[in-house]
């Protein structure tokens, strides 16, 4: 069976193109630290060995864009770089990468003061003189304030949808079309919804699509899957990322997992798509990157997992972060949030900090949390 495709605009990167009927291409990234060269550069191999189209970096400061050029003479893979907060950086990492990726809600980090207009025009420019392709990537943890204003707080998909809008009218004002967006939330549901809304309106724009947090195999390949058939059925999406919390020596299964989604759906091997996990256990978990700030992020997300196996019957949110920088927003839909610090971890009920506990404390103290929240509801 072959897939529809949204009539989308070519849009190269390096060596791969997307959009305009090309096949889907599978994008994974480094969760490494970016200044640990060799690791990062063993990683970023394994996962262009892999299959990796594109493979994406995150770049925080200088010395990490330093680290960036002895990683690009090492190897053939097609980089992207993750700009976070530092829009700045774009000019130190562009001339050796071949996409940037910037966040709409984080171009107001630096120089308050400037409009974010001139700041897409100074990242756009630089792609153009660097040969870069560019990704306007919308989370919903972060969506731009001044988006987010403009609408009914309940409401999160129409801020992504509006800002994600203004970026591609800005662009294509400028004559840079060389870009794709994204639209990712950890809700498979607002994914679709997001996206879907999305594509009416631009069905002439590439769309990255992926699921955050989408947490340990099987379920975050499980909760994935659920979006992509759903969008990718109605030919939507040009690449994606399958996020996995998994150990670094595993980080190409996000690889395996994802051409594997795409196989099957074009085989027509799709399930018939429900609301996800409606009255059972939700549990998030992001996918690590160099952020994160203690290795034992990924066993804290197994125990999670298996501590909270017997109230998993229950419909209740639990959110497991690995840092601090994303962890407390990441975490504000949750029920219960988890994230990392290097000695001790931050536990949330709802909007409440409980307080940071030691890494061999904290499961207790989660389970009295879920055993109250759940005791709470039942008298509710
Ligand atoms: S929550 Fe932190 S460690 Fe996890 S993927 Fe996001 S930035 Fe990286």
């Amino acid at each position: 069976m072959s897939l529809p495709r949204n009539p989308t605009r070519a849009v190269r990167i390096g060596t791969v193109t997307i959009g305009a009927g090309n096949p889907i291409a599978v994008q994974s990234m480094c969760a490494t630290h970016t200044q640990d060269v060799a690791a990062t550069v063993g990683q970023t191999n394994d996962l262009h060995a892999a299959g990796a189209n594109v493979v994406r970096i995150a770049v925080d400061s200088r010395k990490d864009a330093d680290a960036l050029v002895a990683i690009r003479a090492q190897t053939p893979a097609n980089l992207v770089v993750d700009l976070q907060e530092n829009y700045r950086m774009a000019e130190l990492v562009a001339p050796h990468v071949n996409k940037l990726r910037y966040n709409p809600g984080h171009l107001y980090h630096h120089e308050r003061e400037k409009p974010w207009q001139d700041k897409v025009k100074y990242l756009a420019e630089i792609a153009t003189r660097h040969d870069c392709a560019m990704r306007v990537g919308v989370n919903c943890g972060s969506v731009d304030p001044a988006a987010a204003s403009k609408f009914d707080p309940e409401d999160s998909i129409s801020p992504m949808i509006a800002s994600a809008l203004e970026h591609c009218e800005l662009l294509d004002s400028i004559g840079f079309t060389r870009y794709c967006v994204s639209l990712k939330d950890s809700d498979p549901q607002k994914v679709i919804e997001v996206n879907g809304r999305f594509a009416s309106q631009r069905p002439d724009v590439p769309l990255h699509l992926g699921v955050t947090e989408a947490g340990l195999p099987p379920d975050g390949i499980i909760k994935t899957r659920i979006a992509f058939e759903q969008l990718i059925s109605k030919g939507i999406g040009d690449t994606i990322r399958v996020s996995l919390t998994v150990p670094n020596s595993k980080k190409s299964e996000e690889i395996v997992a994802g051409r594997q989604i795409i196989d099957d759906i074009a085989a027509g091997r799709v399930r018939s798509v429900v609301r996800f996990n409606l009255d059972a256990m939700n549990i998030i978990s992001c996918p690590s990157c160099s952020r994160v700030e203690n290795e034992a992020f990924i066993e804290l997300a197994q125990n999670v997992k298996e501590m909270t196996s017997y109230a998993k019957n229950h419909a209740i949110t639990i959110a497991v972060m690995g840092c601090r920088v994303n962890g407390p927003g990441e975490t504000d839909d949750a029920d219960l949030g988890l994230w990392c610090a290097p000695n001790f971890v931050n536990l949330k009920r709802g909007g409440i900090e409980l307080g940071a506990f030691p890494y061999d404390v904290i499961l207790g103290k989660l389970k009295e949390e879920l055993d109250s929240l759940i005791a709470a509801r039942a008298a509710g």
